[in-house]
């Protein structure tokens, strides 16, 4: 479903991406464990074509994102088309949620479905409340953001993301900056659509999380794959230092 493939990105002399490869299969549940500044946030925004690639492909479901490879030679960009048709089966979830401020949680899940793909608005009603309602947020349709919990607002942010019938689904660290009564509520939606076999690619440091619900773990650190494994093998055997050391300092 989302093959990478020697994904380079330098900002400026900052090295952040040194080759990162990544293969994620359909209904695969990845974690993607790593230190601060890894580069984590940043290669998901290379997945998501937020940012542009310096060196590599990466394809979502056959379909290159950004660049195509040039026998011998640098990728070359995609067409525009070829790049749409790539990120209209990805959504991202963010850490701060990033929710309309102005929009009803109803209005925010309705937003890109009757905005950005033309679907008339009685339809995309139907579908957010329904998404709402699989979220557990069936009585708060109406609430603007301000009067939603963190755990709420994240988990309206996971049924907006749902709503344009994504093939694969990132997460960027989405419960860290909850309190942390907060954290269940949304890792309990997550693994609900782990379960129901959403392609997913979750960075986070909720090592139970990742134990429990990954299928497989990779632990990135200064740009690159350092280890990856089943949780057994990254989480409870892991064999370089690094992913050690880094397990140490989070657990
Ligand atoms: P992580 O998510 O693993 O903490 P990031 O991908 O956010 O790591 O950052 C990796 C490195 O790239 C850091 O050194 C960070 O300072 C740098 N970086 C990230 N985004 C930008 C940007 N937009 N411009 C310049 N440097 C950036
Ligand atoms: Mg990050």
């Amino acid at each position: 479903m989302v093959v990478c493939h020697n994904v380079q990105k330098d900002y400026g002399s900052n090295k952040v991406l040194r080759g990162v490869d990544l293969t994620v299969k359909r209904g695969e549940v990845v974690v993607l464990l790593g230190p601060s500044g890894s580069g984590k946030s940043t290669f998901l925004r290379t997945i998501n074509h937020l940012e542009p690639v310096d060196w590599g492909t990466i394809t979502v479901g056959g379909e290159f994102v950004g660049y195509e490879p040039v026998a011998g030679g640098q990728p070359r960009p995609t067409g525009r088309l070829a790049r749409a048709r790539a990120r209209a089966r990805l959504s991202m979830v963010f850490q701060h949620f990033n929710l309309f401020n102005h929009l009803t949680a109803l209005e925010n899940v309705m937003e890109a479905p009757v905005r950005v793909f033309g679907v008339p608005q009685a339809q995309a009603r139907e579908t957010a409340l329904r998404l709402l309602a699989a979220v557990g947020l069936q009585n708060h349709v109406n609430h603007l953001p301000h009067r939603l919990s963190g755990g709420q607002q994240q988990r309206v942010a996971i049924a907006r993301a749902l709503a344009t019938s994504p093939r694969v689904m990132l997460f960027d660290e989405p419960t860290s900056a909850l309190d942390p009564e907060l954290v269940g509520e949304v890792l309990t939606v997550m693994r609900k659509l782990a379960e129901a076999g959403m392609t997913m690619i979750v960075v986070t440091h909720e090592i139970r999380f990742a134990r429990e619900v990954a299928d497989r773990v990779v632990f990135m650190d200064g740009g690159v794959v350092v280890e990856e494994g089943t949780p057994e093998a990254v989480i409870d055997n892991p064999r370089q230092e690094r992913t050690q050391r880094f397990l140490r300092a989070v657990s």
